[in-house]
């Protein structure tokens, strides 16, 4: 029997794995997914992360502390009362990001990126006060591949097993106590079982599954649209969740998703309806099918990004209509995969990029995505895009009466206050990082900045924000908030600290962050016992 048994192999899994074999326990780490993947969504993950009080704060003057955190943490998430241990883990992660992630991301050999952004301001309900979303040089891609390097070069590696395309498909629990697990090694077809004093879920979210997504959509929302593109882990399905709660263990916040507002089918899918999700352009039209404008709200990211995906969930698709110029300076793609600039830290490419425009990104989706459409005059744009849909429903003369609406609205300086998407524009300009990466006030018909473009966007999932319910020390409580021996979650698993952390809003970046705090605290307290 071994001491633990880690299910998973994303960042949470190998963070509690390594910090396990430091303490000099055994662990058998059982991982879905094929030798090449480990590593789960960190491998594609941007890097982003919510930290507090770092000395990059400290440097633009950046005036944050855990308890102004913990302010905009608990407002823009809505937790409520009841909600103990999110609340709870909520305080720890305001409090100790900057020693047990900041620093321990740094005594990595890891760098951050000298600016700070400024995410998720809020809409009706106020978000992050300050900015503290810090970018990783290399993304979640380097860091995960340093973790892996360093778990399997561990000075105590003879007591490490690492078993790849092995699924767990239940769990074992022996005189109430949760033993281990039983699964498929999926490469032969044989079934194993796996026995350890403590075992560690950290199979990541539901939201790999469109299916769980639909089952705990939100309520009051309008319908889940017909398709929902897939931004997570296609293993992130839920199996091991449901396992543990037919053995009692309490599931919330399921409902509490973080998606996003502008997917498109990524190009080269790895699997069914595998999507990339936009940072969504501020300077262009986002419409509907018909060509109307979306919600009431202004949609412009870098708000509340629930709000936005509330929006477009009204629709079975929405489009964005814009010009060359804007997407080349506003666009960007959250992952690994499209910042090649950041994955190989190069800074002096990153910052003409920036200042000048990701003409090279937007070629790439061009060329490579059914989904960018490019034209040179309103009417071909229409036609295109009614092609692409197949649907005629965009009216020519409406979309270049609103294009020229819209553009005559910038150039009429009188006009700008009343209009709440150039007002949001302006407010986010007055950001430094903010500014090199959204357009003055760029009108869409300008014929030097084209030519046009429009963009079909799906709804995409990506995180689930609830989870297995932990206390402070990781372990699993049930449904009367009492530990399950022997079981503890970490990671998106544990909706990021006890069943959810983030209630329904995250101030953005708190998940890698999320996953390395709550497997680092989940081991600690292992190692302590
Ligand atoms: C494109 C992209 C960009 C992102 N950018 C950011 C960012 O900038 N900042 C941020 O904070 N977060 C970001 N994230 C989210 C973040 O990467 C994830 O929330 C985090 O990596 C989750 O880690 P995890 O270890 O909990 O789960 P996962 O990475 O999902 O790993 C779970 C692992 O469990 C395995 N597994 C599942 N079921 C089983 C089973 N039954 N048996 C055995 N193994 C199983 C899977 O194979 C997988 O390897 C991003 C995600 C994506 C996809």
């Amino acid at each position: 029997m071994t001491n633990n048994l880690v299910i998973g192999g994303g960042i949470a899994g190998i963070v509690t794995a390594i910090e396990l074999l430091d303490g000099g326990q055994s662990v058998v780490l059982i991982d879905r997914d094929s030798r090449e993947r480990f590593g789960g969504l960190a491998l594609w993950a941007f890097g982003g992360m919510a930290l507090v009080g770092t000395p990059e704060q400290k440097k633009y003057r950046i005036p944050d502390s855990p308890e102004l955190a913990l302010e905009d943490w608990i407002r823009f998430g809505e937790l409520g009362p009841d909600d103990h241990w999110p609340r709870a883990w909520a305080e720890c992660y305001v409090r100790d990001c900057r020693v047990w992630v900041y620093d321990w991301v740094k005594s990595l050999g890891m760098k951050f990126m000298p600016a700070v952004n400024w995410v998720e301001r809020g809409s009706a309900i106020k978000g992050n006060s300050v900015a503290r979303y810090h970018l990783l040089w290399g993304t979640g891609k380097e860091l995960v591949m340093n973790l892996i390097t360093r778990l399997m070069n561990h000075p105590n590696g003879d007591r490490l097993t690492v078993l790849h395309e092995h699924r767990a498909i239940g769990l074992i629990v022996r005189d109430g106590k949760v033993s281990g697990c039983d699964g498929v090694d999926e490469a032969s077809g044989r079934s194993f079982v796996v026995e350890a004093e403590n075992t560690i879920v950290a199979t990541g979210g539901i939201n790999g599954s469109v299916e769980q997504v639909r089952r705990h959509w939100p309520q009051h929302w309008p319908e889940a649209p017909a398709r929902i593109l897939n931004g997570a882990h296609p293993y992130a399905s839920g199996e091991i969740h449901h396992s543990a709660a037919e053995h009692g263990v309490r599931l919330t916040h399921l409902q509490n998703m973080w998606n996003y507002a502008a997917g498109i089918p990524h190009p080269q899918a790895d699997f069914d309806d595998h999507g990339l999700s936009l940072i969504p352009c501020k300077s262009g039209l986002w419409l509907s099918p018909d060509g109307e404008a979306v919600g009431a709200a202004p949609m412009v990211t870098g708000y509340d990004t629930r709000e936005l995906c509330r929006q477009v969930a009204e629709h079975p698709y929405t489009w964005q209509v814009l010009n060359w110029k804007i997407v080349a300076r506003e666009l960007a793609i959250s992952g690994s995969e499209h910042n090649p600039r950041i994955v190989n830290h190069q800074l002096i490419r990153f910052l003409f990029e920036t200042l000048t425009g990701n003409d090279r990104l937007v070629r790439q989706m061009v060329s490579e995505s059914t989904e960018f459409i490019t034209a040179n005059t309103v009417e071909e744009l229409a036609g295109k895009m009614n092609g692409l849909s197949g649907e005629k429903r965009i009216d020519a003369a409406r979309l270049k009466a609103r294009v020229e609406e819209y553009d005559a609205v910038l150039s009429d300086s009188r006009r700008w206050e009343k209009d709440p998407q150039i007002s949001r524009i302006q407010h986010l300009r007055e950001w430094r990082g903010d500014a090199l990466r959204t357009c003055n006030l760029q009108a869409i018909g300008d014929r030097k900045a084209g030519p046009l473009l429009a963009i079909r966007l799906h709804f995409i999932s990506r995180k689930s924000l609830g989870g297995i319910q932990t206390d402070l020390q990781g372990r699993a409580l049930d449904t009367a908030e009492q530990v399950v021996p022997g079981l503890y979650a970490v990671g998106e698993a544990a909706g990021f600290g006890g069943g959810g952390i983030s209630g329904k809003r995250s101030l953005e970046g708190t998940f890698l962050s999320g996953c390395i705090l709550t497997a680092r605290k989940t081991a600690a307290a292992i190692l302590q016992e």
